[in-house]
């Protein structure tokens, strides 16, 4: 064992290993994808034995390929974030009633803010709906425990099980021991044994529904009894009057769910430390972690409310645990008041921190003014006044600028909508390129366009679709297009790779998480086998090229086709910056109104014999990585590539390789 500071996602991927992983399958999005990585890490270095894993080319492909596993007896690790749950769903709602041999567990990371997603769903409120038990961790270290234990829940109701952290939780750093070396769990010799409850056919699904029914009740009374759960349970009683020299009974409960119990138990720390201080009596009160919200440990419930009058809940995203003493509540016919999300008595989206923890619970407690809580929240809101907002923007150089840029240019004045999809390139909806009307979901794009193309037939539909996303859900969207005949352009914005969730490879880059090179898939073959006629090409950072094929593509009648092809700047060397000629430069800012690139500002100071009073465009180059697409959309001749365009390019023209090395270093970071 050693001990390493570790991230949480890092950790519970030590946690899944040293429980016998097998097969660890998974499709990038955040907060969950350092998990992944870290299992391909550590079985490129060798510390990992006998483990498969891999970046599915979907989360419903990955959650299927780890059921099948699971059906073998291996045990079997599934990960993505919160609503890539929603592509697995069909997967899951089934893998639930068919059951599973080895332990499968679904690794869920939520999203409050949200930070980083489409939407604020809460994975709790999804395992109830599917039935499904989930484990909910306070702290990184509670996740690395869980993430054990999760298994062996598995294997000993033959459920699938959810281990689901929220961002705090994946992304914070604490010290753990972990085993130098893991080995995969042996496989039972009988391997996948065919059976008829594999195969889910009604009469199976309603035999299998009283048996979850049934195991769903047997697992409420674990997690209420069972050391291995009460463990994630934590109840104790609190506040001056709780102290030996003056005991009395509680009156007031505290629960709370998640990252929640941390700030709770901090909050509360503080509290005592400020109460003691102030010479101020904290009422006593009684605090109550649920670290396994479903299916709810009813008996902790029933012992945590006895005697109390209000319970305040603390949680993130949905209000599980709030329906869950109301229901109580009402079963067991007590008395005591219920205050949270509905009552507007803790944050009812977004995330939860300490600082507002602290506040809600001195004003539960009635001991807000006396202990100074009042003046904290002033001293955070001058602070956050302080701290400057930074609007989201693509990266100077990125080549999806010059696709947006290359495609409102064609258009003209041509009506149009521009659907978007989920990616790096949603950021093309700000100024100046807005080029983005509608963002909703994986692949929705090219569908979407299909439903405007129908009601608004004379606008031009276009849909923009990352790599990755295509080979994600955009397939089926290229189908239906072909299919019924659609008249869209399918403009496919090829970096090689997945950029937005860390530049992990996919199926077109032709390089496997475990290092394997496989023939890239072809997006273009794809589209021509899918019965796509007009495929158009062009490197984004040629304008002239660019507008050419937008041109084509989107005078074509029926689904059309533009590639975009053009490296991630995270996975190529930067060219060197442009340099404005400070003579030549008008001052016209058209360099900057035009595509917006971060790396060109204007200095209203700067003074030259064509700008005169008017300022001057400068480069900062820090951000420019000289791509050249300002040089292209300048009309005076004010901007100097610092190299010919041909030679940049075909510097550029390597992106696998270097993909690969990229894939290796973020791995060792
Ligand atoms: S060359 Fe121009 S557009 Fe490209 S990164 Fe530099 S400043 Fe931005
Ligand atoms: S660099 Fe060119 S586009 Fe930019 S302000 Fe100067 S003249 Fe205008």
């Amino acid at each position: 064992m050693t001990k390493q500071l570790l991230m949480g996602n890092q950790a519970f991927a030590h946690a899944a290993l040293e429980a016998g992983v097998r097969v660890v399958a998974g499709y990038p999005g955040t907060p969950s994808s350092e998990l992944v990585e870290t299992v391909a890490h550590l079985h490129e270095k060798g510390a990992a034995q006998g483990v498969h894993v891999e970046w599915s080319t979907n989360e419903k492909a990955a959650l299927e390929l780890a059921a099948g596993a699971a059906y073998c007896g291996a045990r079997a690790l599934f990960t993505c974030k919160q609503v890539g749950l929603n592509v697995a769903s069909d997967a899951l709602m089934s893998l639930n009633y068919v059951g599973v041999k080895g332990g499968a567990v679904l690794f869920v990371a939520d999203d409050p803010g949200p930070i980083s997603s489409q939407t604020e769903q809460d994975t709790r409120r999804f395992a109830s709906f599917a039935k499904v038990p989930v484990l909910d961790p306070a702290t990184p270290e509670q996740g690395f425990a869980m993430m054990q234990v999760a298994f062996d829940l598995s294997e000993r109701y033959r459920t699938p099980v959810i281990v689901r952290p929220t961002t705090r939780i994946c992304h914070a750093s604490t010290f753990f021991d972990v085993a130098d070396q893991t080995q995969a769990r042996a496989l039972p010799e009988e391997g996948f044994e065919p059976d008829p409850r594999w195969i889910i056919f009604p009469r199976r699904a309603y035999l299998g529904h009283g048996e979850i029914n049934d195991r769903l009740k047997d697992m409420a009374h674990d997690f209420a009894h069972d050391e291995q759960f009460v463990q994630f349970n934590t109840m104790f009683e609190g506040g001056t009057s709780g102290r030996s020299d003056r005991a009395g009974t509680p009156r007031l409960g505290i629960v709370a769910g998640g990252v929640s119990a941390a700030y709770v138990q901090d909050a509360l720390s503080e509290l005592e430390r400020r109460a003691q201080k102030a010479n101020v009596s904290l009422p006593v009160y009684r605090f109550w972690q649920v670290g396994t919200p479903y299916p709810f440990p009813e008996d902790l419930a029933t012992s945590f409310a006895a005697g109390l009058e209000r319970v305040i809940v603390f949680e993130e995203l949905d209000s599980v645990l709030e329906d869950e003493m109301l229901m109580h509540a009402g079963r067991t016919h007590a008395s005591y008041e219920v205050l949270g999300k509905y009552t507007h008595d803790t944050r009812d989206r977004g995330e939860n921190d300490l600082d507002d923890t602290l506040l809600r619970l001195a004003n539960y407690l009635g001991v807000d003014a006396l202990v100074g809580c009042m003046s904290m929240s002033e001293e955070q809101e001058s602070l956050m006044a302080k701290v400057p907002i930074r609007p989201p923007v693509l990266c100077a150089g990125c080549p999806h600028r010059g696709s947006f840029y290359a495609i409102k240019r064609a258009l003209g004045k041509t009506e149009a909508v521009l659907c978007g999809d989920i990616g790096c390139y949603t950021l093309g909806n700000a100024a100046p390129l807005e080029a983005i009307d509608t963002c909703l979901c994986m692949g929705a794009g090219i569908t979407m366009a299909q439903g405007f193309s129908v009601v608004e037939p004379h606008k031009k539909q276009v849909a923009f679709v990352g790599d990755s996303t295509f080979f994600a859900s955009g397939l089926t969207g290229v189908a239906n297009a072909v299919y019924n005949g659609h008249d869209i352009t399918i403009c496919v914005l090829d970096n090689s790779t997945t950029a937005m969730t860390g530049s992990q490879p996919h199926p077109g880059t032709g390089v496997t998480l475990m290092g394997e090179h496989r023939p890239p898939i072809s997006i273009e073959a794809v589209l021509r086998a899918l019965g796509v006629k007009c495929i158009e090409h062009a490197d984004p950072l040629n304008l002239e090229e660019s507008l050419a094929a937008a041109q084509n593509a989107l005078n074509y009648a029926g689904p059309a086709a533009l590639i975009f092809k053009s490296p991630c700047i995270q996975i190529v060397k930067p060219g060197v910056p442009v340099e404005i000629d400070t003579e030549a430069c008008t001052g016209c800012k058209k360099c900057i109104t035009e595509i917006g690139c971060p790396g060109i500002g204007f200095d209203p100071q700067a003074r030259g014999a064509k700008s005169k009073e008017r300022g001057q465009a400068f480069i900062d180059p820090t951000l420019c990585n000289g791509c050249n697409l300002c040089w292209q959309v300048c009309p005076f001749d004010a901007i100097a590539p610092s190299a010919p365009l041909d030679t940049q390019q075909t510097e550029q023209s390597t992106p696998v390789s270097v993909h690969e090395s990229a894939v290796k270093e973020a791995r060792n970071d």
